[in-house]
């Protein structure tokens, strides 16, 4: 099998860290995953509210530790402190998660429900130090923008979507609306370094995924939303051109995670990266989430740079984790009393006791 470095890697299910790192182990060895990418979410969403995950960002670290030399870690902004003392906090933590370790900012801060929640826009002037900061410095972000256009319209929403609650009326900002913000984003900072993942959700608008790729350095992420890719490749001859004229900007990404090992551990962690697969290496009929779709058959040029070159090329060595950091991290959130993650506890202990 052919290996793949993963850019788009998560770890939010209630697992110990410890276990965590062995079950990714094993995950990265079926999936030939030689080098990864952890992202951090540091905030759950319940119903309106949005609280803090205070384990995330820390965890990144570890993992990234833990697998090193071929592991990277993005850290997200933690929403510390009140409104009007966000700017600075989020170029302080940016300062910060660059010094210590970290190899790029992980936004989910697009998704429609969080903006709905915090109603602060993407091109708000809350950012703008921060967007200055990872442009002058040339750190990558990758940012969740919207989600599939289907999702604004129950009667086109897909089942798995109205059954996770992924679909939006008027009180969520529209999908233009969200698009517009990353635009004027880019507009402000022409040179940053903006990954979308999911390749934007751009699958419906060849022209729109083409505009956003008309600055120099933006880029896509090719993580399923798989419903982006059966789109394009029912449309192959108009896309292949797109990829190829662009296949220096865009990554192989799976939303791989560390998945419980019930009995429906390997068609869990699998399921992504096997659809990518059959897409991208073979030109047969294979079946993704009930969806027939027939694969593209990439040349083999091409997937070298999606699945590999792309990534070194953005990437780089990664930066050294401050371990000292980690630790004093780890002590001061064990001073806290209360965590959202149910083994933030263990996972201390553990962190503490393997880097000391
Ligand atoms: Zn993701």
């Amino acid at each position: 099998m052919e290996k793949v470095y993963d850019l788009h890697i998560h770890y939010t299910f209630d697992i110990p860290l410890k276990d965590t790192i062995e079950i990714f182990r094993e995950e990265f060895k079926v999936t030939n995953t030689e080098k990864y990418c952890f992202l951090s979410i540091p905030y759950k969403l319940h119903g309106e509210s949005v609280s803090l995950e205070d384990m995330q960002n820390i965890k990144a670290l570890c993992l990234k530790k833990a697998f090193s030399p071929n592991a990277y870690a993005f850290a997200g902004l933690e929403y510390d402190c009140e409104e009007h003392c966000l700017a600075d906090s989020f170029l302080r933590q940016a300062k910060e998660y660059f010094s210590v370790g970290y190899d790029g900012i992980k936004m989910l801060e697009g998704y429609p429900s969080l903006l709905k929640a915090r109603k602060i826009s993407l091109d708000s002037k809350i950012y703008h130090k921060f967007y200055d900061f990872m442009e002058q410095n040339g750190y990558p972000i990758i940012m969740h923008m919207a989600n599939p256009k289907e999702n604004w319209d129950i009667t086109t929403a897909s089942k798995e979507a109205i059954e996770q609650g992924r679909v939006y009326d008027s009180s969520y900002p529209t999908k233009e609306e969200i698009t517009r913000q990353v635009f004027s984003v880019m507009q402000k900072f022409p040179k940053l370094k903006l990954i979308l993942a999911h390749f934007g959700f751009f699958s419906y608008d060849i022209e729109e995924a083409e505009r956003f790729l008309s600055f120099s350095n933006t880029a896509f992420d090719i993580t399923p939303g798989g419903e982006q890719f059966i789109n394009m490749s029912k449309e192959w001859s108009k896309w292949l051109p797109f990829w190829e004229k662009h296949q220096d900007r865009i990554f192989y990404g799976t939303d791989f995670y560390a998945f419980q090992k019930d009995e429906k551990w390997e068609i869990s962690f699998n399921r992504r990266p096997k659809f990518l697969r059959q897409l991208l290496e073979t030109d047969q009929t294979h079946v993704y989430l009930g969806e027939e779709f027939k694969g593209v058959l990439l040349d083999e040029k091409l997937r070298d740079k999606i699945y590999r070159q792309n990534f070194l090329k953005l990437l780089g060595e990664p930066k050294r984790v401050d371990v000292d950091y980690v630790l004093q991290t780890a002590k001061r959130l064990s001073l806290k009393s209360e965590h959202k993650s149910r083994y933030a506890k263990d996972d201390i202990a553990y962190i503490l006791e393997t880097l000391k």
